[in-house]
């Protein structure tokens, strides 16, 4: 009764959506779901914003933000109804137990609990209410190890996913929410869009504490290593990567997610690089002169790189921004937190 009473006080002070589009955010307190909410905002969409936490490194631009678990079917329930009780427009699912290789290498059973719940909820959630239109965030984390010991020679061509073989438990949940989403899309004529993320990178995004990704972590470390000295880097180095600069992310989600294409794109980047050449990039950035020690460590498979040949018979457009754009903007970013930020010692790096 207490939590109706609260939920309907919540809903006095918000302004209801008339005649814009509506979109709800899974995930808005993160890293791209922060960005995809103001990007959204941009376009003129009414936007309720939903996470377990707020936005670390700003303030959010949704019109309602929420803060909520999703791993609860009744916090699912409200999120997904607008304050007139009509339903949104499109859902975008981006919330998700994640992290960089550091976190998912070790933490199997919270990844596949909680993710696997978010995604089981929202899904049957935005049926119950009719959501117009749904996008889900999947991984290049679900392709199979098998095709990416080569790390000159990955593939990762959408359709190589089957035979499954994903070599995180993280790639298996997702593998496991894309078949989820295209069930629901078959049985109840659900509109529903699925892009496989490749390694998403810029700034306010995680950049420290156990959960940030290699371009964050490695900013990090440069900037907060002395002139002259060594940064460590987890195995040999010469594992390839490709990594997509945030802006582009959006693009193409929101290029996805207005075309009429409902097979499953990679989001990615193709300008492949080691993940050495990535620190040494870095340290050119900053300015200092460092050494790079590779040290035993958790590095994933031994290549990944983005296919666009899909996305770009789909949608007419791929990714074309290099790396080093995107890196000079994050290391200025990534430098300004470690200058200005009080944050704990660091659990893991990468
Ligand atoms: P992120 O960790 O910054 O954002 C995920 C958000 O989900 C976080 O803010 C977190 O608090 C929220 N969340 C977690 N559990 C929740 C719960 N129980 N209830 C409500 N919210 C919860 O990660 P991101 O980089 O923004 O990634 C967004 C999505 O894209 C995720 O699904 C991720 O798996 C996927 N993805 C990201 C990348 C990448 O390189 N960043 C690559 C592939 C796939």
């Amino acid at each position: 009764m207490l939590k109706k009473l609260l939920f309907a006080l919540l809903f006095v002070n918000i302004t209801y959506p008339t005649m814009q589009k509506t979109a709800l955010v899974c995930g808005a307190g993160g890293f791209i779901g922060g960005h995809l909410v103001k990007r959204l905002k941009e376009e003129g969409y009414w936007v309720r914003g939903v996470d377990i936490k707020a936005c670390e490194f700003c303030t959010t631009a949704a019109d309602d933000f929420m803060i909520g678990d999703l791993r609860d079917p009744q916090v699912c329930k409200k999120v997904c109804y607008l304050p007139n009780n009509q339903s949104f427009d499109e859902m975008y699912q981006l919330a998700a137990d994640m992290g960089g290789m550091g976190y998912i290498s070790q933490h199997d059973a919270a990844i596949m609990h909680n993710s696997a719940l978010i995604n089981i909820n929202m899904i049957e959630q935005a049926r119950y209410t009719g959501i117009g239109k749904v996008f889900y965030s999947s991984s290049a984390c679900i392709y199979p190890e098998h095709n990416q010991l080569d790390p000159n020679n990955p593939n990762c061509v959408e359709n190589s996913a089957y035979p499954a073989a994903p070599d995180t438990e993280y790639g298996w949940e997702k593998l496991f929410s894309e078949r989820l989403y295209k069930s629901y899309a078959r049985d109840y004529g659900m509109d529903i869009r699925i892009a496989r993320f490749h390694n998403i990178f810029g700034p306010e995004g995680t950049w420290c504490g156990g959960r940030e990704k290699a371009p964050a972590a490695l900013s990090r470390k440069v900037a907060e290593a002395p002139n002259g000295g060594t940064i460590e880097i987890w195995g040999k180095g010469d594992q390839t990567r490709s990594f997509l600069y945030i802006d582009e992310c959006i693009e193409g989600i929101r290029r996805l997610m207005n075309s009429d294409v409902t097979t499953v794109l990679n989001i990615g980047s193709d300008e492949m690089i080691t993940i050495n050449d990535l620190a040494k990039m870095v340290i050119e950035i900053s300015g200092k002169n460092l050494s790079i020690k590779n040290v035993p460590g958790p590095e994933g498979v031994r290549g990944r790189n983005s296919d666009n040949n899909l996305i770009k018979q789909k949608l007419n457009w791929a990714p074309s921004q290099a790396l080093r754009i995107g890196m000079n903007k994050t290391f200025a970013w990534v430098k300004n937190q470690v200058e200005t930020s009080s944050a704990p010692a660091l659990a893991y790096t990468h």
